[in-house]
């Protein structure tokens, strides 16, 4: 999803690193290639980086995933997760 992340391991298999990096899929395009992913199969998709809690679109990303019938997983580092939900323009808290 990214490879912006409030890390940067010394193991990471992504180079992950505070950003921001160009080049990174548009919301629509994240989109659209869950379409393409539906049209083909039913797929666990998991939502990595970076830290994918960064994406101020990740909480939209996973509904349109899930409306579309996939099953959609994060992993995220978990210095990110709180108490409450974020408020996100997809999801309130
Ligand atoms: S993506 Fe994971 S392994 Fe890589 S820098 Fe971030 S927390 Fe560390």
């Amino acid at each position: 999803m990214t490879r912006n992340c409030n890390l940067s391991c010394v193991h990471c298999r992504a180079a992950a690193q505070r950003g921001p990096h160009g080049g990174e899929l548009s919301t629509d395009t994240c989109l659209r290639l869950l379409d393409e992913i539906r049209r083909v199969g039913e797929p666990i998709v998991i939502l990595t980086g970076g830290e994918p809690l960064l994406r101020d679109d990740i909480f939209l990303i996973a509904r349109y995933g899930t409306e579309k019938g996939l099953r959609m997983v994060m992993a995220p580092n978990g210095t990110l997760l709180t108490e409450e939900p974020r408020a996100t323009p997809c999801m309130p808290a």
